[in-house]
């Protein structure tokens, strides 16, 4: 990633002013300090306390609505599939399904969540390396759009599991098109190395194999080389080309190809990276895919989901180091684990009105787990902040909430919805006694206390 949080960075932070400018679902009052949509953010941690997420249904629409028009104004017959791994709340699912997104999921609970939040089965993709037959079997119970096979050994399997269930599964390949996304490499998944897809080489043979198997009517090519992508408009193009390719050899063979699965991967500025636009990505798909005429299905999380989120949270104290102010947070890599597994940087801002105009000093931002790794920030510059001051993580509303933990015994943390002036809680905050309510005590070790 081109900002790692720990080593030195070419250009100063934005600033607070800025970080608010640039998302128009944010703003700052006078009065009320930081504002999401028409809710002060501070009522939300006073009701329901910290640490908890809170999303914009408003920035979910637009966002959705810009790549949506983003497609329709480069001419193409292009779908939208959430990728519900960035953020599988019922509500943001709820939001997303009402503006007509399909989804693309990756594991049974995923289904199980875009179904139970509305959308239809027959906007739904499967993703992913590893499906297990009981989620492939209850992909084709519920009818849904298409699996995305990863290998020969999938395609075999799929093929078996619909064969036994009298089903024809509508099954697109991916294929691992060897190009490098340049994002980081914990989140890039098209090159030959990476555990994704089916090697170029290998794609037309398994392609005709899948036509001859009981089992499978072959629907397509989807192809996914990355997350976070904020300078791989090259690579999206060198991938797409590919799929191209492929697709017209394909049916220049006499294979049917009914779509082309685009995959997600747009990045969002967390700090000041500019990212390609959805014009961009959509005049990308239009160059290379658009000759072949056929419908498009893309796959975005992130970009959706990321800005609209933000994560509230209290300081519980500053404890002042040897040439070092830590702010020690009550939120944590196990809520927010981006900072600690890619060197993310995520904006955070005050949410009072006086400490958003205050004198500002560096501050490394940290949580109370157990590990060096849970730190937010390096010398960012921030006011003083006492105890009880409260602070949102910007655009952590992708890959948040859903990749959080219960490390050292934490509880997940609440969720909230905002909604022009209507907010609601849609995930209360799991309680100590949830947290231990599931633990079985063996018998021979006595009862649980
Ligand atoms: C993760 C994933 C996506 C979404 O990626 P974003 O970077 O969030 O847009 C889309 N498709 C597949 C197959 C994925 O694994």
């Amino acid at each position: 990633m081109a900002s790692p949080l720990s080593s030195p960075r070419s250009t100063p932070d934005p600033d607070f002013a800025d970080l608010i400018a640039r998302r128009p679902h944010l703003q700052a009052h006078a009065l009320d300090g930081l504002v999401m949509e028409e809710v002060p953010l501070v009522h939300i941690a006073r009701e329901v306390g910290t640490p908890t997420w809170v999303y914009s249904a408003g920035t979910l629409r637009r966002r959705h609505g810009a790549l949506r028009d983003a497609l329709a104004e480069a001419g193409l017959d292009a779908s939208l599939h959430f990728a519900a791994k960035a953020n599988d709340s019922l509500a943001v699912l709820r939001v997303l399904a009402a503006e007509g997104a399909g989804a693309d999921v990756v594991s049974e609970g995923e289904l199980r969540a875009a179904r139970a939040a509305g959308i239809p089965a027959d906007r739904i993709v499967f993703s992913g390396v590893g499906k297990t037959e009981r989620e492939i079997a209850l992909a084709l119970e519920e009818g849904i759009l298409q699996i995305n096979a990863e290998s020969a050994e999938e395609v075999e399997r799929i093929s078996a599991v619909a064969a036994a269930m009298g089903r024809v599964a509508p099954v697109s390949l991916r294929i691992n098109p060897d190009v490098d996304a340049r994002t980081h490499a914990k989140i890039s998944t098209g090159l030959a190395e990476n555990k994704f897809g089916i090697a170029y080489t290998d794609a037309a043979a398994l392609y005709a194999r899948m036509a001859s198997l009981p089992g499978i009517r072959p629907i397509g090519l989807a192809v996914h080389i990355g997350s976070q992508i904020t300078e791989g408009m090259a690579a999206y193009r060198a991938a797409y080309a590919r799929v191209a390719e492929m697709a017209a050899a394909l049916m220049g063979r006499g294979l049917p190809v009914e779509r082309l699965d685009c995959g997600g991967g747009l990045g969002i500025p967390y700090r000041d990276e500019v990212p390609p636009s959805p014009a961009a990505l959509a005049g990308a798909i239009k160059a290379t895919l658009g000759p072949l005429g056929l419908p498009v299905m893309l796959e975005p999380g992130r970009w959706i989901a990321g800005p609209a989120g933000v994560l509230l949270a209290s300081v519980v104290l500053q404890k002042r180091g040897q040439n070092r102010r830590f702010v020690v947070l009550d939120a944590a890599m196990n809520d927010l684990v981006r900072p600690a597994m890619y060197e993310a940087w995520h904006g955070i801002l005050p949410l009072a009105p006086d400490l958003l105009h205050a004198p500002l000093a560096p501050a490394d931002v940290v949580g109370p787990v157990c590990e060096s790794g849970d730190t937010f920030a390096r010398g960012r510059d921030l006011p003083d902040l006492p105890p009880g001051a409260l602070v949102a993580f910007l655009d952590a509303g992708a890959y948040g909430a859903t990749m959080s933990s219960t490390y050292n015994a934490r509880p997940l943390a609440a969720e909230v919805m905002v909604d022009g002036h209507r907010w609601a809680v849609t995930r209360p905050r799991q309680s100590h006694e949830a947290l231990l309510a599931n633990q079985l005590m063996p018998d021979w070790l006595g009862a649980r206390a």
